[in-house]
């Protein structure tokens, strides 16, 4: 399985900054990815459509929205639609991000239909899951992946689930871990990605083995390499250390 790396830019950089991180990767990836990985960026909307014209014509570079509302148009003040990333250059959408869910209190409902929502409009997503301090600690872990996962992935229509192996990576991002500088131990992160794995085989039969499982949570170049070469760890979801280029990079060639 081909390995991805991703970069969640949150509320970082002006159009000028991303633009200028985004022609540094391009560059020192001009000649493809080291060991033919996915390379993908979410940068702020703003920035989209730079990030994405540097991106235009490399193979393995591509580019993502952090957000979006799940219609097509209408009266949501503030909001940004599926057309409106599209038609920026955007083939990629986060959803179910820890602070999408904690800090503007999205609800697992709310997740699950961004979710099929963006897989109707074409879109690849990537399903963000994960367990809060207590959570693991009264021991739930596996609860609460089953409840975000089932909700997110149970009620997808017929018609997308065959779209699945294609277009669906789940991140999983231990919210104990997300900018805290606490890295899940190889255990923690085998174990979880274990879970994820047989409940995605609960969930959605055969396909579940095709699906690539991220982890994300204070990863950095002194530590990606060892995470990235365990069981069942496909990619990594990269937040504080994508921002510099450089360091980006290091975790890219791990
Ligand atoms: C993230 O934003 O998805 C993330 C994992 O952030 P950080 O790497 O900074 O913990």
């Amino acid at each position: 399985m081909q390995k991805i790396i991703a970069a969640n830019w949150k509320m970082y950089k002006t159009r000028p900054e991303a633009a200028q991180t985004a022609a540094e990767l391009a560059l020192a990836l001009a000649d493809g990815t080291p060991h033919d990985r996915l390379v993908l960026v979410f940068p702020p909307f703003m920035a989209v459509d730079v990030v994405a014209e540097v991106f235009t014509g490399k193979k393995n570079l591509a580019v993502g929205g952090q957000n979006f509302y799940p219609a097509g148009q209408g009266a949501f003040t503030g909001e940004i639609s599926t057309g409106m990333l599209n038609d920026v250059g955007a083939t990629w959408v986060l959803v179910g991000h820890s602070e999408r869910r904690h800090v503007f209190n999205e609800s697992d409902e709310l997740i699950a239909r961004k979710t099929a929502f963006a897989l109707a409009q074409g879109f690849k997503v990537m399903l963000c899951v994960g367990e809060m301090l207590h959570e693991r600690e009264a021991g739930r872990l596996r609860d609460v992946l089953s409840r975000q996962l089932s909700t997110a992935l149970d009620p997808l229509p017929e018609a997308l689930s065959g779209a699945l192996a294609e277009r669906l990576v789940v991140a999983y991002e231990p919210v104990w871990a997300i900018g805290t500088g606490k890295v899940a131990g190889p255990v923690e992160v085998q174990e979880a990605h274990a879970a994820l794995r047989a409940l995605l085989a609960d969930i959605l039969g055969e396909t579940a083995a095709e699906l690539p499982i991220l982890y994300g949570g204070s990863v950095k170049p002194a530590n990606a390499f060892g995470l990235v070469g365990l069981d069942n760890v496909d990619g990594l979801l990269v937040g504080a250390s994508s921002l510099e280029a450089q360091s980006f990079l290091q975790i890219i060639g791990s």
